[in-house]
Order: C-alpha cells, then sequence, then structure tokens
C-alpha cells in the first residue's frame, strides 16, 4: 500500500501543471518596478493567461495600492495563505495586506525569506503564470526567491539614466549566477510628452537600456513613456494597462513578448 500511495503521489504532482515564475527585478528602487510588475500582470490576465502576483518587496509594499486591493486581509486554509483577489482577475499576495497600512517592517534577512514563502507557496488556485515583484538591489530576499523558488526567468526594470543601468547589470549578474535567465530588459519612464506644448523630452535620456540589452545580449522588451495618466492612474489603484489607451499597448507588448 505505501508504494501505491508513494505512486499516486507522484503521478499527482506529475499531473499538477508546474507554474512559471517570473521575477521583476531592478538594481534600484524608484524606477517603477512594481508598477511594470502589477501592468505586466494584468497584460497576461487580459491575454488569457492564469496569472497571480506576489508582492515580494517585503520592506516596501505597493501592490495592494495598484491592484485597488488595499485594506482587505486575506484568509488562510490551515497550512497556507488564499491570495486576495482583485477587479482585474488577478490575485495578490503582498506583506501589505498582511501588515496594518503604514507600519515599517524591520526584519532579518531570514524572516523576510520566511515571509517570501508564505507569499509564493500560497494555495495559488489554477494560475499558470506567478509574477514576483522583487525588492530593488541584490539582497536577502532575491537570492532565496532564485535558490528556493527557481523561476523560470527574469524580468528587469531600469529608466534609460546611467546609474540605474549599471545597478541592474548587477541585478541582472545575479540572476545569472543563479542560473535564472533573464528574459529581457523594460525601458520605463522612457520619454515624457509636455501635457502643455506635446514637446517630448527625455528626463532620464534616451535608448539606454535598449543599448544596455544588445551589449548584454539580451533580449529588448520594449519601453514605456514617463507619463502622468500612468501615475494617476496606478495611484487610483486602476492599473493602465487594464485600460485601452497607448499604455495599455505598451505593457500589452511587453507582455506579448514575456509570453513567448
Ligand atoms: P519601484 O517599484 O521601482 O520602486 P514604482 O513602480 O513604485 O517603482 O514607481 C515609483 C513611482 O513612479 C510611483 O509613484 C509610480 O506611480 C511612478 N511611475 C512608475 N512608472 C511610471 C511611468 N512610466 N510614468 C509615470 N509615473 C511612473
Amino acid at each position: 500500500l505505501r508504494d501505491h500511495v508513494a505512486e499516486t503521489r507522484v503521478a499527482m504532482m506529475a499531473d499538477k501543471p508546474k507554474i512559471r515564475i517570473i521575477a521583476v527585478g531592478s538594481g534600484k528602487g524608484g524606477v517603477g518596478k512594481s508598477t511594470v510588475s502589477a501592468n505586466l500582470a494584468v497584460a497576461l490576465a487580459r491575454m488569457g493567461r492564469k496569472v497571480g502576483l506576489v508582492d515580494a518587496d517585503i520592506y516596501g509594499p505597493s501592490q495592494p495600492r495598484l491592484l485597488g486591493n488595499e485594506g482587505v486581509k486575506p484568509r488562510a486554509t490551515e497550512k497556507k495563505l488564499i491570495p486576495v483577489p482583485s477587479q482585474w482577475g488577478v490575485p495578490v499576495l503582498s506583506m501589505g495586506h498582511l501588515i496594518e497600512a503604514g507600519k515599517a517592517i524591520a526584519w532579518r534577512g531570514p524572516m523576510a525569506g520566511n515571509a517570501l514563502g508564505q507569499l509564493v507557496d500560497a494555495d495559488w488556485g489554477d494560475i499558470d503564470t506567478l509574477i514576483v515583484d522583487l525588492p530593488p538591489g541584490t539582497g536577502d530576499v532575491q537570492l532565496t526567491m532564485l535558490q528556493r523558488h527557481k523561476p523560470l526567468g527574469a524580468v528587469i526594470v531600469s529608466t534609460p539614466q546611467d546609474l540605474a543601468l549599471i545597478d541592474a547589470t548587477r541585478a541582472m549578474q545575479l540572476f545569472e549566477v543563479g542560473h535564472v535567465p533573464v528574459i529581457g530588459l523594460v525601458e520605463n519612464m522612457a520619454g515624457y510628452a509636455c501635457p502643455h506644448c506635446g514637446e517630448i523630452s527625455d528626463p532620464f535620456g534616451k535608448g539606454g537600456t535598449e543599448a544596455t540589452a544588445k551589449a548584454l545580449n539580451h533580449p529588448f522588451l520594449g519601453r514605456i513613456p514617463l507619463d502622468l495618466s500612468i501615475r494617476q492612474q496606478s495611484d487610483a489603484g486602476t492599473p493602465p494597462a487594464a485600460g485601452n489607451g497607448p499604455q495599455a499597448e505598451a505593457f500589452a507588448a511587453i507582455a506579448r513578448r514575456v509570453a513567448t
């Protein structure tokens, strides 16, 4: 009987389709990694993927705000958390759902790693893709993610600015050392259209991310402009990828490249 149980268990595990984990990282904070994670998840869901989103930015969670389900507490089974639904078809789990709003977390690495485990190994139901919004940089949470959860690949977000690109390159090295392939780079905050005169300016430079992708032999996944409406919609919990404007198309184009 024991053999039979073991065989059945192996067969069940083989039947269960594996969840593709895609980590979204950046070298430094404030470049739009969380914005890209949320909108990539929504754009993939619009393409018919069953997508979940983990906010692994444990020290500065922002996904509950971005997906408009702030203040909702996740339910839990005996052993696992149950992700919080959002109206965009993407269930989410974030430390922001577990702590009081505005409260700081001062954890050491191992605690943060365990918290990440609870979010990733939650009861995700029948999703096929899990987007994980990592904290910026190359710290304990990123290492735990690579070692314990084996992402299929990583998407790196950078602005076109030199400093951000140097840090992004460092983040990519971490993934490569951990044998997690870089799926590609996204350039965020590229080109700003003045709402008054329409003139396009480039506050953070131009084309730097694409050039870095080329130099390092990684795919370039696309660019998202610096756009006041992206900031406004994000703050209102309405991801631009769920809309119909050019921003939605820009995120959809990136999602199509990530999906292939
Ligand atoms: P990170 O996760 O890298 O720290 P966020 O996604 O939190 O960055 O973005 C930082 C701030 O910049 C947020 O207020 C966000 O709304 C804004 N932002 C991000 N991308 C854009 C963009 N393309 N256009 C305008 N504002 C943006």
